[in-house]
């Protein structure tokens, strides 16, 4: 369980640091392409007005055209000189391909300050579908000659080829973006472990010393157990009432320390992921019935009634002796922590996909605040209460690793109008 935990953990921090790297490798590829993009477009934007200043000199001066034919063939660049109110074409050199035919549909987008310049894009013409793009950058400058500003000329660069070279670049730089991703991420989680490694020793070398520990205590505890219970049963001896109740005191311990050591080793099997496997089918409807009349005996002592409730033909795959004593760590506490004269439901029933088990008591009830903390190992709501009823605090933390050992789900809800609902759903089938 615990290796278990530390993969998990691992994956995390993989996940953490590959999504950070993704998003800044992502960042510095669009700030990259952007910057790259706007630099080209710039520098475009101010050759193409020194152009069309240059041509409309040459135009004053000596008459020649700005666009030479195979130019406004190709749709590379176009031109066209017009009087200053818009009224008397000039020159045309728009030529009578789809580009120049699109220019001339876009005249609104056309540039309206001198020097200026503007991207007009472009859809196909109509019945030509809109895959057909065209992207065009304009400039226009005044045609001035003899001191008179005779005309403004404007001139159509097609830059599709930037952006086709763009989107080529910016489609490359995504594909080394995933591969550093995809490295990035072994990197991450070969990194993840290598950090996580010493601390998943120590733990695990804790958790061995628990186990261990836990076990070397069974013997001796076990010949005190019975040293104590000869004590007690030994008629011939004479012992004083402090010595009878010493002998009593040492026994209660004893039992106490016993059951103690057992839940440390089982929740270290847990821990370690060396609790049994789930092969073999269990009569829940029997093991439930069973226990609830060895607790109905119990809480008997106490005047508590307790109301077993089984569904017929519940049958589960799991470890019968962690399940037995689920049912006895929750039945138990409902008992220990309930007043006298109350009463205590115990459900098992069948429902879509799952074994639901309910202990609902009439007891103290657990605030919400501590509803997730019980689950904690040695939390006790209210310790001298919990110890004077022989809690040791590692009971529900036990029941959560059985149910998780078969991958269930625990939870505290609280009972109306008093007391606790301990609810287990256990999946009758293991995927
Ligand atoms: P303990 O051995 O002390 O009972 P558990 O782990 O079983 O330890 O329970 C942890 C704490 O949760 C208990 O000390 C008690 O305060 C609280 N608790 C458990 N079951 C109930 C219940 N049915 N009603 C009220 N409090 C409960």
């Amino acid at each position: 369980m615990w290796s278990k935990i530390f993969e998990n953990l691992r994956r995390r921090m993989t996940c953490i640091y590959a999504g950070i790297f993704g998003v800044l490798i992502l960042l510095i590829v669009f700030v990259a392409y952007t910057f790259v993009w706007w630099e080209i477009i710039d520098h475009e934007r101010h050759e193409l007005v020194a152009t069309v200043y240059h041509e409309a000199e040459e135009w004053v001066d000596s008459g020649e055209e700005p666009c030479s034919a195979v130019s406004i063939h190709e749709g590379s660049m176009l031109a066209y000189f017009v009087t200053m109110d818009d009224k008397t074409e000039i020159l045309n050199q728009l030529g009578d391909g789809p580009q120049g035919r699109a220019l001339w549909r876009h005249r609104n987008d056309w540039p309206k300050k001198m020097d200026s310049t503007r991207i007009i894009r472009m859809h196909g013409e109509p019945g030509q579908g809109e895959t057909v793009r065209y992207r065009y950058l304009a400039a226009v400058a005044p045609v001035v000659k003899n001191g008179e500003t005779v005309g403004k000329l404007y001139m159509f660069e097609n830059i599709e080829f930037y952006y086709t070279a763009a989107f080529k670049t910016l489609y490359k730089l995504l594909c080394i973006a995933v591969l550093f991703f995809v490295g990035a991420c072994y990197f991450g989680y070969w990194l993840a472990g290598r950090n996580i490694k010493p601390i998943s020793e120590m733990y695990g070398r804790q958790m061995q010393f628990t186990a261990d520990a836990s076990h070397e205590m069974r013997t001796p505890l076990a010949v005190m157990a019975l040293a104590t219970q000869g004590l007690r049963e030994d008629e011939e001896s004479k012992y004083s009432a402090f010595a009878q109740e010493s002998i009593e005191m040492l026994q209660n311990e004893t039992k106490r320390m016993s059951r103690l050591t057992e839940h440390l080793m089982a929740l270290a099997r847990g821990d370690e992921g060396t609790m049994p496997e789930l092969k073999l089918a269990v009569d829940m409807t029997e093991l439930c019935q069973r226990v609830g009349k060895q607790l109905a005996l119990l809480a008997q002592e106490k005047d508590i009634t307790l109301h077993t409730q089984v569904d017929g033909n519940l049958q589960l795959l799991g470890d019968e002796a962690a399940l037995h004593r689920l049912l006895i760590i929750l039945l138990d506490n409902a008992i220990k922590y309930s007043p006298e004269h109350t009463r205590i439901d115990f459900i098992a029933s069948k429902t879509k996909n799952n074994l639901l088990l309910a202990v609902q008591d009439q007891g103290c009830g657990i605030s919400d605040e501590d509803k997730e903390k019980v689950f904690d190992r040695f939390f006790r709501v209210d310790k001298a209460r919990s110890r004077s009823q022989g809690g040791l605090g590692l009971g529900l933390s036990l029941a959560q690793a059985i149910v998780r050992q078969h991958h269930g789900s625990i939870k505290v809800l609280d009972n109306k109008p008093c007391g606790t609902i301990m609810q287990v759903l256990l999946p009758l089938k293991i995927a």
